[in-house]
């Protein structure tokens, strides 16, 4: 196989710990008897309207800040036309050109034959969205059910630079977004509940090309070890048509967990698929310079600023600290034994 540069990009999905949804007041808690946990709004009868969920605002501010992101004081809701039953509006209110945080910047520490190595993976934006419904595919009476309890939930969308080069380093990248946002308060991250999903964008370049290969997007990976498995196969993939001399397509795939195997669902969407315009029924967001501040004297302490007390404070080692800090749950215990 000839030498090829991996080049990733990665968008990933996270469910807020908002209480209720982020248009309607009904329970955004995980779970519920099927369809048991919806009104009018979520399930987009005609005539209702979204009001937004400041708390939810809040939760992606604070996402923003967590991974070094500027925030937009002046942010504007989308609709993203799309007809499938998971979405019984039709559309999913998110947000295109003017996302609620941009240009932030995620450092990452990994392992690579052995030696250790950091790096910055760059996030071009965070944008506030909802989720969709579930849909329950029943091969044995031949239908589909829709359950609607996570229709409305309130997600934030972490769109990546392509700056990742390896499994590895995608790998780490999202246990380390799944802990800023822990620590941040914004999110579970229970990646077996769903509650943080990934699409990985993956294309290859020769080390003399100037531009980037054609990409192919992977969707809906829920666990690191199926984003870890999916990155290598899709190198290994793309890798082997461009040897035998054929050209990529720009596709949207889907992992297939059991054969270990990415697979072809549709060609690719571009946003002009999507008819997106502004949600007429949304007002834009000003965040005021005085909610700014409220939001910035609730951040927690980061795990970065933790582990530099703990080690200045209670004279440990930089690896002790570091172990402790993991989670804001063991830093707690451990802040309460230490008290
Ligand atoms: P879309 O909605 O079409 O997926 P986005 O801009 O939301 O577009 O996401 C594109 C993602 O793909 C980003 O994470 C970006 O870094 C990544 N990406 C863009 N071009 C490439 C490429 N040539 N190879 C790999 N990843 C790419
Ligand atoms: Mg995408
Ligand atoms: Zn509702």
């Amino acid at each position: 196989m000839s030498n090829y540069i991996p080049v990733i990009g990665l968008e990933i999905h996270s469910e807020l710990l908002t209480n209720s949804k982020v248009f309607c007041t009904c329970s955004a808690e995980f779970g519920g008897d099927r369809n048991s946990r919806c009104c009018p709004v979520c399930t987009g009868m005609p005539g209702t309207l979204p009001i937004i969920n400041q708390t939810a605002v809040e939760y992606a501010v604070k996402a923003g800040y967590a991974l070094g992101c500027s925030i937009n004081k002046f942010s504007v809701f989308d609709r993203k036309n799309y007809f499938y039953p998971d979405l019984p509006k039709a559309y999913q209110i998110s947000q295109l050109n003017l996302p609620l945080c941009i240009n932030g910047m995620v450092p990452i520490e990994y392992e690579e034959n052995g030696v250790k190595k950091s790096k910055n993976i760059r996030i071009n934006r965070i944008h506030l969205e909802e989720d969709a419904g579930k849909l329950v595919h029943d091969d044995l009476n031949g239908v589909s059910l829709a359950d609607y309890n996570r229709c409305g939930i309130p997600l934030i969308e972490i769109v990546t630079e392509p700056d990742i080069s390896s499994a590895e380093e995608a790998r780490c990248f999202v246990e380390k977004i799944a802990l800023l946002l822990q620590y941040a308060g914004v999110s579970d991250c229970k990646m077996e509940q769903g509650s943080i999903r990934c699409d990985v964008n993956v294309s290859i370049m020769k080390p003399e090309d100037t531009e980037f290969g054609t990409r192919a997007e992977i969707k809906n990976l829920n666990s690191l070890k199926s984003i870890y498995r999916t990155i290598e196969y899709e190198i290994k993939r793309q890798a082997r048509i461009l040897d035998h001399g054929g050209r990529i397509v720009q596709e949207t795939r889907r992992f297939d967990d059991n054969r270990g195997e990415t697979k072809s669902m549709r060609s690719k969407e571009d946003a002009k698929d999507y008819r997106y315009f502004p949600d007429p029924d949304l007002p834009p967001i000003h965040i005021s310079d005085a909610w700014i501040e409220k939001i910035k004297a609730e951040q927690p302490e980061l795990r970065e600023v933790k582990q530099a007390r703990y080690q200045e404070e209670y004279g440990l080692p930089a690896y002790d600290a570091g172990i402790l800090t993991e989670s804001r749950h063991l830093a707690g215990l451990f802040e309460e034994t230490a008290a």
